[in-house]
């Protein structure tokens, strides 16, 4: 027997749930079911600027008609940053964090003075800070990916996703000493993410495809701070009519839930599972069943 599962959905209250994001909370639902597990949802809410009023309150609504409920009352990450001081706390003693004073400019320079790079690529931060703000003011604070070592030496971040299969992501070269705590102040995605997962005691990560590109970072974290690795499933993104992924930003509008079902089916169907039942605690005990057997936990 396995430990006991917990899962959770962790919506961001940008804007109401659209057929996309009902995806992903309707498979961590069926997984946790499926596993007789507890179904948690988390609003992540650190990045205030980009909440807008009422959605949390909104989201759970339309959770609830969808008959997908919480076994406990879902938890807000902005009541929850003491936790996220803790953490960063915990990991600049053991050397594993430090201060960054570089500026976007900075990293601009520092990066990738030669022609040709993307506009907007990501950029690897080459461990400007490891040594020392070196007089520049205090502003963000990152990760030693160099020091944290989750297999051998040198090993890049390897682990199962129980959709995608065998993965490996060397963050050290990939992104470098990625950002903890934002130069304004905001948490990263990346350090609240792993702390609340495992202060929850979450088992399974079940979200969109969209956020597998985070599960290295994550792992690498969770390994600094010495917490457990859950399972990962990532599953398929609702594609928008540009082939993008579907979002506000591509247009998707916020789910109707006048008829749940034809919500559910829809989002079910992304997932491959059948149309059968007639209600919608008929259509989920059978979401369940087949679920199932689908994806059994290993
Ligand atoms: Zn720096």
């Amino acid at each position: 027997m396995t430990s006991a599962y917990v899962g959770r959905f962790a919506p961001s209250p940008t804007g109401l749930l659209h057929a996309g994001s009902l995806v992903a909370a309707l498979a961590s639902w069926l997984d946790a079911r499926a596993n007789h597990g507890r179904w948690l949802v988390r609003i992540e809410d650190i990045d205030g600027p980009r909440n807008v009023a009422g959605a949390a309150e909104g989201i759970l609504e339309q959770l609830a008609a969808c008959g997908l409920v919480a076994d406990e009352s879902p938890l807000r990450q902005s009541a929850r940053t003491a936790l996220y001081e803790a953490a960063l706390a915990r990991l600049q003693a053991s050397g594993l964090a430090y201060a960054c004073g570089c500026s976007r400019r900075d990293l601009e320079l520092a990066v990738a003075p030669e022609a040709g790079r993307a506009r907007h690529a990501e950029l690897v931060y080459p461990g400007t800070c490891r040594g020392g703000l070196n007089g520049k003011a205090e502003r963000s604070f990152r990760l030693r990916t160099d020091l944290v070592r989750p297999g051998a030496p040198g090993d890049p971040v390897v682990w199962t996703d129980r959709r995608l299969g065998p993965r490996s992501e060397d963050v050290a070269t990939s992104v470098g000493d990625f950002v903890l705590r934002r130069a304004d102040g905001v948490w990263a995605y990346q350090l609240a993410v792993v702390v609340d997962d495992a202060d929850q005691g979450v088992s399974d990560i079940v979200r969109g495809e969209d956020l597998a590109g985070n599960t290295a970072r994550q792992i690498l974290l969770q390994h600094a701070l010495r917490l457990p690795t859950p399972r990962y499933l990532h599953t398929p993104l609702v594609l928008a009519a540009s082939g993008e992924k579907l979002s506000k930003q591509t247009g998707a509008r916020p789910l109707e839930l006048s008829r749940p079902l034809d919500a559910l089916r829809a989002a079910g169907g992304v997932l491959g599972l059948p149309a059968e039942g007639t209600t919608l605690a008929e259509w989920l005990a059978a979401g369940v069943a087949a679920w199932r057997e689908r994806w059994p936990l290993a």
